[in-house]
């Protein structure tokens, strides 16, 4: 059985004091699952708050990147110790934004991910086609390149402790969603890509999908077969939406 997962991405958004208001009110809401793990990823700024908020809750902390170093002269990173020692268990990794405006390449997300799987925490890899991509009918070439890139050299057991997330460029803050068969067409061939490292590990890895995932688009998408869970960016950031988006799961 899969785990699934709802997990908010709040990128560039969530002062301290909005921080404290925004996980008050997860807490305090009906922001529980029978089903699904929730995770909220705020930024790097309010991972103290956040911990000290949701230490003992059924709300899990992610981080939104992380240092492929481990210490240093690399002025602005964080380093994994950094996120062990406020709570993170979870870290988005690849994110199409860091790829786009940070350049970061798959053999980075590579490494950032060894480096968290290392110590104990679970990486969400996020891999996903631009427009241009998907009209050419190359959607698959792309992301297969990205699965074999960000999970080279992985292990039954590295494969078994990740996290991966299906976003289009496209459907990510734009509004547009991929419906949930051509969603579900793309999970199933990146499980079926991940089988190579190990069947087993595929059959037990957490595909989310993100991109555009609202409440009234959360039900169709979560209810497909390979789609176990959903990286959710602007909808995160209003409590009843995600309290609804998780209601879904
Ligand atoms: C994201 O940033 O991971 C995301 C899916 O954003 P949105 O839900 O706003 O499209």
């Amino acid at each position: 059985m899969r785990q699934m997962i709802i997990a908010g991405n709040w990128k560039m958004n969530g002062t301290v004091p909005e921080t404290e208001a925004l996980l008050k009110a997860l807490v305090d809401g009906d922001s529980r699952s029978g089903r699904a793990r929730v995770v909220v990823c705020p930024p790097f700024t309010s991972l103290y708050t956040a911990d000290g908020i949701l230490k003992g809750t059924h709300i899990a902390l992610g981080a939104q990147d992380v240092s492929a170093k481990e210490k240093g002269a690399y002025t602005s990173e964080v380093s994994v110790a950094m996120l062990l020692t406020v709570g993170v268990q979870y870290v988005i990794l690849g994110h199409s934004e860091k790829r786009q405006y940070h350049a970061e390449s798959d053999r980075l997300v590579n490494e950032k991910a060894k480096l968290v799987i290392g110590n104990g925490l679970t990486p969400i890899i996020c891999v996903g086609e631009t427009l241009e991509q998907r009209e050419k009918g190359l959607t698959e070439k792309v992301v297969g390149e990205q699965v074999d890139g960000t999970l080279s050299g992985f292990s039954a057991d590295f494969l078994g402790k990740s996290v991966i997330a299906y976003e289009p460029v496209w459907a990510i803050g734009t509004g547009k969603t991929a419906t949930p068969q051509m969603a579900q067409e793309v999970h199933a061939f990146i499980r079926n890509r991940v089988a190579g490292i190990d069947p087993k590990a595929a059959e037990n890895l957490p595909i989310l999908y993100g991109g555009s995932v609202k409440p009234d688009n959360a039900k169709g998408l979560l209810e497909q077969a390979d789609i176990d869970g959903a990286l959710v960016g602007g909808a995160s950031l209003k409590a009843d939406d995600f309290i609804a988006i998780i209601k879904a799961a």
